[in-house]
């Protein structure tokens, strides 16, 4: 799994930082900070709900 999130798409909603905080911050601009590019598998499933649930398409998942 790799894992990429953009900060111009970002909008700052924080939905990843609540699902999936162990794979995602957010700086003082309140945009997205990947803290795990390639998580391990055991945060797998949350980096996954983040990346659908984010409203502005900004986080992408390669390799399911
Ligand atoms: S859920 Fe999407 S829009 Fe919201 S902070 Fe995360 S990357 Fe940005």
């Amino acid at each position: 799994m790799k894992i990429a999130t953009s900060r111009e798409r970002c909008i700052g909603a924080g939905i990843c930082l609540f699902t999936a905080p162990d794979v995602f911050d957010q700086d003082d601009e309140a945009l997205v900070v990947l803290i795990h590019e390639n998580p391990p598998d055991s945060l797998r499933g949350d980096a996954l709900t983040a990346a659908s649930h984010c409203p502005s398409q900004a986080i992408t998942v390669d390799g399911q």
